[in-house]
């Protein structure tokens, strides 16, 4: 082992001198120390080249991923919007939510329309690629019989969809992968 402070003069060196020009560099400052061969010095280099990378590419997925999670973090509150963001279940198959100031009822298919015409106005203003190929790929990894029949299940059970993309808008982080997402690790 060399004393940190030579491999640190070292890969300071590295970066506009050769590897023997650091080896020279190096026996001067460093005259009574033991000091590393050439090619401990060109193994420094690579694995600060190589760390250095990985840095740089965690930065990039880091950054990129909290960009697409905040994006989907919108579609969901999108698809929420302000009514069924406050939607209850009352009792049995009654729902109430607040519309334009006030609680009002509503029922199952209600709710099932309401969340289709959200669904519609989300692709209006971004594109349906966007929120079935993004999106919604993700909710497919939260649910199985969503990847089964994404309306079915939104006619069978508006509250739980409703309920998971409350939990998702909240929870900020999304399982599984899409296009956007795949090649990142
Ligand atoms: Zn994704």
């Amino acid at each position: 082992m060399y004393p940190d402070k030579i491999k640190k003069r070292a890969l300071e060196l590295i970066r506009d001198h050769s590897v023997r020009q650091v080896y020279t560099q190096l026996a001067k400052e460093f005259s009574a120390a033991k000091l590393p061969d050439e090619d401990t010095i060109k193994r420094w280099e690579d694995e600060a080249g190589a760390q250095a990378l990985r840095e740089r590419q965690e930065a990039y997925v880091k950054e990129h991923k909290q960009a697409h999670f905040a994006q989907l973090v919108d579609i969901a509150n999108m698809l929420l919007g302000e009514e069924l963001g406050s939607l209850l279940n009352v009792k049995g198959e009654t729902y109430s939510l607040i519309e334009e100031g006030r609680w009002v009822d509503k029922d199952k298919s209600e709710l099932t329309t309401m969340i289709e015409s959200n669904i519609d106005y989300i692709c209006s203003i971004l594109t349906s690629w966007e929120f079935f190929d993004m999106f919604v790929k993700h909710l497919e990894h939260e649910n199985e019989e969503i990847k089964q029949d994404f309306y079915k299940y939104i006619k069978d059970k508006p509250l739980e969809f409703v309920n998971l993309v409350r939990t998702l808008a909240q929870r900020k982080v999304f399982k599984g992968k899409c296009p956007v997402c795949e090649e990142w690790e």
